[in-house]
């Protein structure tokens, strides 16, 4: 339930209605907006009569979630949720393009990508240093190593670093070197990866499970809400359909249901979403014009040679040419990238 407070009401009434709660084994998420102090209480919900919280002093009133997700409802923020990266907005006015190749492969090609991507106006480079392959023999990814050359890319290009955490063992590391934490489509209900990616202060990047709905994937950004991290990030990026033709299917209505549905930010990977480069210019300029907030891509410098995802992959001239259409798109919606 959340408890919304008066218009200026008390700091010690605020206080009594906490110890009430917790005191009944409430979990307390305080959202202090510039008028409104609501509190977010997540406990057994068939106590929240009997506390009568509403004749309690300096309490407007209490309002029931009636979803299964609390803290990534509208009702419990009814305002969008901006993510901070150093001096990125994620959920604003500026859309964010996170941009680089499916894995790091080696220093020169994340460096050689990693500028490339900035010129053209990325701010943010994806990599995987983890990859989560479907077939054991397939390249695995250079792990720490390529973890050092994301950092060594964001030294010398000011970019900020999204990149995969597989393994609940792996999360400090990868943490120690990214900015956003990947949580990765095959990975988004594994929970204790979830609640271990809440306890490093870094904003998390959820990945739609490949035949979730959004009612679990907005649960996966719950478990880390519910771990004590509001920064997520939602991403859309295909689910599992019956058609063949497309790697997934790109759910675009997705955009606004989850925008509807909840606070978060919600950006599109329309590169997994379909598995070919021809698809992603489409994809991407649909994707923003329906309302997300930003796009993940893969660019590699040379896709036939890459290593993983190269028939997805957007060659830099492509890359750039995709920035400018968006550049017209977001103007015409009052966005800007
Ligand atoms: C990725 O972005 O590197 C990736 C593996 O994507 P997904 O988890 O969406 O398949
Ligand atoms: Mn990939």
């Amino acid at each position: 339930m959340i408890v919304v407070m008066k218009t200026g009401v008390r700091e010690e009434s605020v206080q009594k209605v906490i110890s009430k709660l917790v005191k009944n084994g409430y979990q307390i998420h305080e959202s202090r907006g510039v008028e409104k102090i609501l509190l977010g209480a997540v406990g057994d919900k068939t106590r929240s009569v009997e506390l009568n919280l509403e004749a309690m002093e300096g309490v407007e009133k209490v309002v029931s979630i009636l979803a299964p997700f609390k803290l990534a409802s509208r009702e419990f923020k009814a305002e969008d949720t901006c993510i901070k990266v150093g001096d990125i907005t994620i959920g604003g006015e500026e859309l964010q393009v996170m941009a680089g190749p499916c894995a790091v492969e080696s220093r020169e090609q994340l460096l050689e990508v990693a500028a490339m991507v900035k010129e053209k106006g990325a701010r943010i480079l994806r990599g995987g240093a983890f990859k989560p392959r479907t077939s054991p023999y397939a390249f695995q990814g250079l792990e720490e190593e390529g973890l050092k050359y994301l950092a060594e890319a964001r030294e010398k290009t000011g970019l900020a670093v999204v990149t995969e955490v597989m393994d609940t063992r792996q999360v400090e590391m990868v943490a120690h070197y990214a900015d956003i934490l990947q949580i990765g489509a095959r990975n988004m209900q594994n929970f204790p990866l979830l609640k271990e990616v809440a306890r490093f202060n870094k904003p998390v990047l959820v990945k739609r499970g490949l035949s979730s709905t959004i009612e679990e994937w907005i649960m996966a950004a719950e478990y880390i809400m519910a771990s004590g991290n509001h920064q997520v990030i939602l991403c859309e990026r295909g689910i599992r359909t019956f058609e063949v033709y497309t790697r997934n299917t790109l759910d675009l209505s997705a955009i606004p249901v989850v925008k509807h549905l909840t606070h978060l930010p919600v950006i599109v990977d329309p590169s997994h979403a379909t598995g070919k480069w021809r698809l992603v210019q489409p994809m991407a300029r649909a994707a923003i014009a329906a309302g997300a907030d930003g796009l993940i891509i893969e660019v590699h410098p040379n896709p036939s040679e890459a290593l993983c995802d190269g028939p997805q992959s957007l060659t830099p001239d492509r890359f750039g040419n995709l920035m400018e259409e968006l550049r017209i798109i977001s103007g015409a919606i009052g966005k800007r990238v």
